[in-house]
């Protein structure tokens, strides 16, 4: 075969670090060394880069300067924001509310809570993996002190309805957090008008480096803090501050905010290329998540009577890397928790492959993913006793 440039389909697992991005970064390490706590002007130079940075995630999210808490990402920002509402508003109640859809780092802290006394509800989804706005208004009791669901699903792509259900939120005085590692700086978020008092941000989704993300903290909202020792991030998160990330993170934040209104276009143009053109040259796949309420990047498809691992494999051989489940789930034969949740059987769950698309991707691209793929399905349904009984 021709040896062709490799294409990264898997931007939802994690995106390449901007160019840009890595200039600030590499600029940082090299010159400003200071501690932002240090009152000479070493500290003052790293301080100014820091608050620099924090006004474009600010800016990114339509959020006051002093509501962003940088964190090591978004695993953090969402343990942070479930154990410390939990913690800090014992005396309220114990109850959550969360969804079976949920990333891990949402689910696991949940299911920790659950050996601390607190009573978890986790509500289901339905076939296109949408929480509904009215069980969650049932859900409620008098003892919820948290709603946490999130803004676009890492696997399907589908967008929750969080705008209602924030309202429902407000409406009966419990606090909600959102984790919005997938579409913060891909589609538009403005905390000015949407009603969350939480929100989870990761910089490495959005082409700044790992290990750095955000919380969002609305003004006045009773938590406990995430890490305890010095005063750095208003008590919120003791420790010196990751400098070069921080700056890498700003950097990230301000491309993504102005190129966010041409990338969502130019990107969901390509997604909707690639799910017509799957649909179209592949018998017996299905999308899926919502068809319309869904990332500008997302296509995940069932490709039934295929492993989704065989299918992955086949497609790093050929240069294209895409993903099965999550990333964390890849590796292990479970099916996605995610799919499972949406009422798709577990044969047809294993089948599944995810592509995410990014702002390197290119039409070009998408036409050598679809002449190559249906190839690769021909070949392993070749091998599947089940495809051929049911022809
Ligand atoms: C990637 C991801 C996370 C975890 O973020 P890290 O920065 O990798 O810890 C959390 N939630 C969602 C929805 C994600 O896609």
């Amino acid at each position: 075969m021709k040896q062709t440039r490799k294409i990264y389909l898997d931007n939802a697992a994690t995106t390449p670090v901007h160019a840009e991005v890595v200039k600030v970064m590499q600029a940082c390490l090299a010159d400003i060394f200071g501690n932002p706590s240090s009152i000479h002007s070493f500290g003052r130079e790293a301080k100014e880069v820091m608050e620099k940075a924090r006004d474009s995630v600010a800016s990114l999210l339509g959020s006051r300067n002093e509501e962003i808490v940088f964190t090591s990402g978004g695993t953090e920002s969402d343990n942070s924001a479930i154990k410390g509402v939990a913690f800090a508003n014992k005396d309220k109640g114990n109850h959550i509310i969360t969804s079976t859809v949920e990333h891990h780092a949402v689910i696991e802290t949940c299911r920790f809570l659950e050996t601390q006394g607190f009573k978890i509800t986790y509500l289901p989804v339905d076939g296109s993996g949408l929480v509904d706005p009215g069980s969650v208004k049932k859900a409620v009791t008098d003892k919820t002190v948290l709603i946490s669901i999130m803004h676009a699903n890492n696997e399907i792509g589908t967008i929750e309805p969080v705008e209602e259900i924030g309202r429902i939120a407000r409406e009966k005085g419990i606090y909600f957090h959102t984790d919005a590692v997938q579409t913060a700086g891909h589609i538009p978020i403005n905390l000015k008008e949407l009603p969350v008092d939480l929100l989870s941000v990761s910089a490495h989704k959005l082409y700044g480096p790992k290990g750095i993300g955000a919380l969002y903290i609305r003004k006045g909202v009773k938590m406990a803090a995430f890490i305890h020792g010095g005063e750095q991030e208003r008590n919120r998160r003791a420790g010196t501050e990751n400098i070069p990330g921080i700056a890498g993170f700003g950097k990230a934040a301000e491309i993504a905010k102005k190129e966010m209104q041409t990338e969502m276009k130019r990107q969901a143009a390509l997604r909707d290329k690639m799910i017509s053109g799957i649909l179209k040259k592949i018998e017996k796949t299905r999308l899926n998540g919502h068809p319309t309420r869904r990332l500008p990047n997302n296509v995940s498809m069932s490709i039934e009577y295929v492993e989704g691992e065989s299918i992955l494999l086949n497609l790093d051989l050929a240069g294209i890397a895409a993903s099965s489940g999550s990333a964390c789930s890849s590796g292990s034969l479970e099916p996605s928790h995610v799919l499972l949740a949406a009422g798709i059987p577990p044969e047809v769950a294993r089948c599944s492959i995810r592509f995410t698309l990014g702002r390197y991707t290119t039409d070009g691209e998408i036409e050598q993913v679809l002449q190559i793929l249906p190839g690769i399905i021909m070949k392993l349904r070749k091998m599947s006793p089940l495809f051929k009984d049911s022809h």
